[in-house]
């Protein structure tokens, strides 16, 4: 399929930076491997009805793209020359949404398609500035942007040029304006205009890249790679409800594990998770593991449709800065337990500085925390009370990751592996082994066993 819409397509030597052209490359459907039948029934539908008004309509971004990449797209999104109240007009279903930029969810039952009216890019003249619509700071970053513009503005306001092409299923032609399909075939990930200016615009686009690059495999280009080290400082200034949205579209997408690389080669990590960027400098090999070991599961989960909870996902990524903390707080007196429970909530509240995780995630945080700190503590009732608890499995699961990044348990990850798979007298048998040799998680631990068990164990407690 791909292939014949390479062999298609001659593409001309071009300038680095000419990636945007008032009149498009207009592929045909022959030229082009997308199929009208292949888009969302209701999408194609909102594109028919819009044109069939006067308006100019498209699909147009992911959809587009990740379709001649013969990937499922995640949503359909339609561009069109209509205000949002035109479409609104000419929608009985349809809501508009957005403050700082309007929008029209239309709905279908559980599916919504989202249309945007064609939007500008900011004029780079300050003096060409309209202040009521739009407005930087000094750093160039664009704060607001509600201008509407023409369809080859929107193009160019659009961030990479493999998220500007748009396809019209009537005639099922496919336009581009910024090389995009050149840079599907050579499956690169490249900003339309200046890189650094594009960043500085709104530096999320840097995490937009990195997302973009995990997920469909694709290279950065070396001019939008370069800029994004030295600018990797300007997450910071981002709003910590918008970095949160956009770390769980990084971590959540499937390909968490080779996007948390970039994220470190590229810098990027230190300005989302300052505290885990020191812990991955002391404690480099343990740090890395029990963080990619996590995502790699994810990873998995999302691909098997299991569900994943994002709580799991941030305490593992910031449990390995809990240890110097703790440590920390201890040297100043403060007792072990009281000091672990002291280190969360700093470790926690600094974290929200920068990504403002909510609260119905960092409560759950805590308690996947607190209960490593139950686990080993079995004797009497306490195994069953802790297996009766709705935090168990997380616990559970948070202790074998652990055990994975080489954190020494001493068996307590299989022990609670054949306890719950002991029936009622085996449970009763291992408790009361636990009793012979005094296991009471309290104190100073005596080892329980002298070595052996499924896992492969390595280096120091880095819990302690
Ligand atoms: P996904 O499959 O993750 O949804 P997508 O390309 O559809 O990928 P969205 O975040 O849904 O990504 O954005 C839709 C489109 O809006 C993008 O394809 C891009 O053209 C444009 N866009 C989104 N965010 C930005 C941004 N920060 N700067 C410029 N353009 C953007
Ligand atoms: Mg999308």
């Amino acid at each position: 399929m791909l292939k014949k819409l390479f062999q298609s397509f001659r593409s001309p030597l071009r300038k680095p930076q000419q990636h945007v052209r008032t009149t498009p490359e207009v592929l045909s459907s022959s030229q082009h491997s997308l199929q009208r039948n292949q888009f969302s029934r209701y999408a194609v539908s909102i594109v028919e009805r819009l044109q069939n008004a006067g308006y100019q309509a498209y699909l147009v971004g992911g959809c587009v793209r990740d379709m001649m990449l013969g990937i499922t797209p995640k949503d359909f999104d339609v561009a069109t020359s209509a205000t949002p109240e035109q479409v609104r007009a000419e929608f009985r279903n349809a809501r508009i949404i957005g403050r700082r930029f309007k929008l029209v969810h239309i709905h279908f039952g559980r599916e919504i398609i989202e249309v945007a009216t064609f939007r500008a890019n900011h004029p780079q003249d300050d003096e060409d500035e309209d202040s009521n619509q739009s407005s930087r700071n000094e750093s160039g970053r664009i704060l607001r942007d509600n201008v509407y513009g023409t369809l080859e503005e929107d193009a160019q306001r659009r961030d990479f040029t493999i998220n500007a092409l748009y396809y019209d299923p009537v005639t099922e032609r496919v336009l581009d304006f910024a090389n995009g399909v050149h840079d599907i075939r050579n499956r690169l990930i490249r900003l339309i205009g200046d890189p650094q200016q594009r960043y500085k615009e709104d530096p999320v686009r840097m995490l937009r890249a990195v997302r973009f690059a995990a997920k469909l495999d694709f290279g950065i280009e070396k001019h939008s790679a370069t800029p994004i080290r030295p600018l990797a400082p300007m997450l910071r200034d981002i709003p910590a409800a918008r970095l949160f949205e956009e770390v769980l579209k990084l971590f959540l997408n499937g390909y968490a594990e080779p996007t948390f690389e970039m994220l470190v080669d590229l810098e990027l990590f230190e300005p989302l998770f300052p505290a885990s960027s020191k812990a991955l400098e002391y404690t480099p090999t343990y740090t890395h593991t029990l963080i990619s070991e996590a995502l790699a599961n994810t990873d998995l989960r999302v691909k098997q449709n299991k569900p994943v909870t994002p709580a799991f996902l941030f305490a593992a990524l910031l449990w390995p800065a809990l240890p110097a903390r703790v440590l920390r707080l201890q040297e100043r007196g403060m007792p072990p337990i009281p000091a672990m429970q002291e280190a969360a909530h700093e470790l926690i509240t600094e974290q929200c500085q920068r990504i403002a995780i909510p609260k119905r995630f960092t409560m759950p945080i805590r308690e996947i925390w607190d209960m490593q700190e139950r686990l080993p503590r079995r004797s009497g009732k306490r195994a069953d009370l802790l297996l009766d608890n709705p935090r168990f499995r997380a616990g559970y699961d948070f202790l074998l990751l652990r055990e994975t990044a080489g954190e020494e348990t001493d068996g307590l990850g299989e022990w609670w592996t054949e306890y719950q798979d002991a029936n009622e007298s085996g449970r009763r048998d291992m408790i009361r082994d636990l009793g012979s040799k005094s296991e009471t998680g309290q104190g100073p631990r005596k080892r329980r066993r002298s070595g052996g068990g499924k896992r492969k164990r390595a280096g120091a407690d880095a819990s302690e």
